[in-house]
């Protein structure tokens, strides 16, 4: 078995050359990167998480659904069972944005416990980015919307970390959105 350390680089620098060209989505354009590896810091710092399967996937989270990467490549890389949680925190983009929603939703409640931890980081750093500061051309009514249906997708992650249930919970809170 490959030692742990150069598993997790291969990772980091997978979604690092995959992202290089893709900036988010506020005002100072911040490189893309920052947010699966914030992803992937939240697991371990904040969530206590060291299963290596679940902080890779959180590396490659979003790889599939906003670069050319394909599920194969994941598999050849990273294996079948790190390729697994990706497809499934992957939205489907030939789905119209509020299907896609939606199933966000509606398939929370059926993911695996990896797939949940990523999902429940993921959205603990996209809500502390929209707390930070609003995304170019977003309303304050799109930003509230964007919590209020955060909060019906972490509803359906309940019971996988309390830690970052509890963080999550903090921002509804402030925002007043029913947790
Ligand atoms: P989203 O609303 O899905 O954008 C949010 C996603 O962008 C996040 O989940 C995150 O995904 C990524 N992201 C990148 N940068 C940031 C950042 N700085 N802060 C937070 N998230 C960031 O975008 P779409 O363009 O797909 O919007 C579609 C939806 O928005 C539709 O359902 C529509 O109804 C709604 N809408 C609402 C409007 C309104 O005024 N109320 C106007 C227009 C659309 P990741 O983790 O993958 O990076
Ligand atoms: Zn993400």
């Amino acid at each position: 078995m490959e030692p742990l350390m150069p598993q997790m680089m291969r990772a980091v620098n997978f979604a690092a050359v995959k992202h290089k060209m893709q900036r988010r989505k506020d005002m100072e354009e911040t490189p893309y990167i920052n947010h699966p590896i914030g992803v992937a810091y939240i697991l371990t710092e904040e969530g206590d998480i060291t299963d290596p399967v679940v902080i890779k996937a959180a590396l490659l989270h979003d790889t599939i659904e906003d670069t050319d990467t394909s599920l194969e490549e994941i598999k050849k890389n990273f294996g079948e069972k790190v390729a697994a949680v990706v497809a499934e925190v992957t939205d489907d983009k030939s789905k119209p944005s509020a299907q896609r929603k939606q199933a966000q939703i509606d398939h929370a409640p059926y993911a695996s416990h990896e797939a949940k931890l990523v999902k429940l980081a993921d959205k603990l750093y996209n809500l502390r980015d929209l707390k930070r500061t609003t995304p170019t051309d977003w309303s304050e009514e799109r930003v509230q919307q964007y919590f209020v249906w955060a909060s019906k997708v972490v509803h359906g992650l309940r019971g996988t970390n309390k830690m970052l249930e509890q963080k999550l919970d903090e921002l509804f809170q402030a925002r007043n959105v029913k947790v």
